[in-house]
């Protein structure tokens, strides 16, 4: 007998044509997209057909709060229907502020919520008090951890669990402990945890594909461990975008003499002045500059 009912799934993991699918019947398998046409990444909801026991992709449908990077003029779709987002930093040198800047806008343009987790906080958080003080002020959500103690997990958890939400992604450069904090969420996802380099201070490249992970603690969730990426290009971000990603510049811009102050070479331009004055942290303006200068030169070529 040929089974040709279609059915409704959510795309955990998308190599070529190849493409592991969460059924709305919670079941997991595996197919083939039928067509090069149809493009889907992780997050995507896809209609799939069991043919004499092989299962073909016939469709995707429209997505939103999808993540994007650019990298290399090239845009990238790195995860699909996107409920929340963990940027994830950690203690110790390879805390980036530019990379979590970053991180942070390209969920903010998209609309996609975002907590930012400092990870090995057994290490000491001192360093990082100012710089933490300037995210909860700005009114990000910061959580500070310790994958490693299994300290706060719970306030992690409690994020993933909340109404509403059904797809979360970990994002974070490689070495601040993502695969350690998943395999804390979902023992089964058995990540590799790498081991930092003393060298260079940063881990070693250990995931390469965004994928979705099972999360059945209450009702069915998706977590997505996107690549430890150390580059979040923006340069598909449109500047007005990007200038609302800054919340504490919204503020302060409604004193700017334009309008459409871009807070660059303006003249009475308040969020420069807040800058000099110290209300706005000097480094989130190095981010926003670099942020923007990068959109610039995208648009040359
Ligand atoms: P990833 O590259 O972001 O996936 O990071 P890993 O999970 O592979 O961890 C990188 C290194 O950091 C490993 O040596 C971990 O044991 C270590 N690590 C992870 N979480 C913690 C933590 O909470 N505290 C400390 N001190 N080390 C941690
Ligand atoms: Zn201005």
């Amino acid at each position: 007998m040929t089974e040709q009912l279609s059915n409704l799934g959510t795309v955990l993991e998308a190599a070529r044509r190849q493409v592991t699918i969460l059924s709305e019947q919670g079941e997991v398998v595996t197919g083939t997209v039928s067509t090069k046409a149809i493009k889907v990444v992780v997050g995507d909801t896809v209609t799939f057909e069991n043919r004499n026991g092989r299962i073909f992709v016939t469709a995707g449908s429209p997505s939103t709060h999808n993540l994007y990077r650019s990298y290399r003029g090239v845009l990238k779709k790195m995860g699909a229907n996107v409920d929340l987002l963990f940027v994830i930093g950690a203690v110790g040198q390879i805390l980036n502020s530019v990379v979590i800047d970053r991180m942070l806008v390209a969920a903010r343009v998209q609309s996609i919520p975002t907590v930012l987790v400092i990870n090995k906080v057994d290490l000491g958080l001192e360093e990082l008090s100012q710089l933490l003080e300037v995210y909860r002020k700005i009114g990000i959500e910061v959580i500070c951890c310790s994958a490693k103690l299994s300290q706060n997990m719970e306030q992690i958890e409690a994020r993933i669990n909340a109404d509403g939400v059904r797809i979360v992604a970990l994002c974070g450069v490689s070495g601040v402990g993502k695969s350690t904090i998943l395999n804390h969420m979902i023992p089964e996802a058995e990540r590799r945890v790498g081991e930092v380099s003393h060298r260079t201070g940063q881990g070693r490249q250990t995931t390469t594909q965004p994928r979705g992970f099972l999360y059945n603690k209450t009702g069915q969730r998706i977590i997505i461990d996107l690549p430890g990426v150390q580059f979040f290009g923006l340069s598909h971000a449109s500047v007005e975008g990007v200038m609302r990603a800054f919340p504490e510049f919204v503020e302060s811009a409604v004193g700017c003499r334009f309008a459409d102050c871009r807070h660059l070479q303006e003249p009475e331009c308040a969020v420069r002045d807040a800058i000099a004055n110290g209300t706005i942290a000097s480094w989130r303006y190095d981010s926003y500059l670099q942020i923007l200068e990068e959109i610039e030169d995208a648009r040359k070529y």
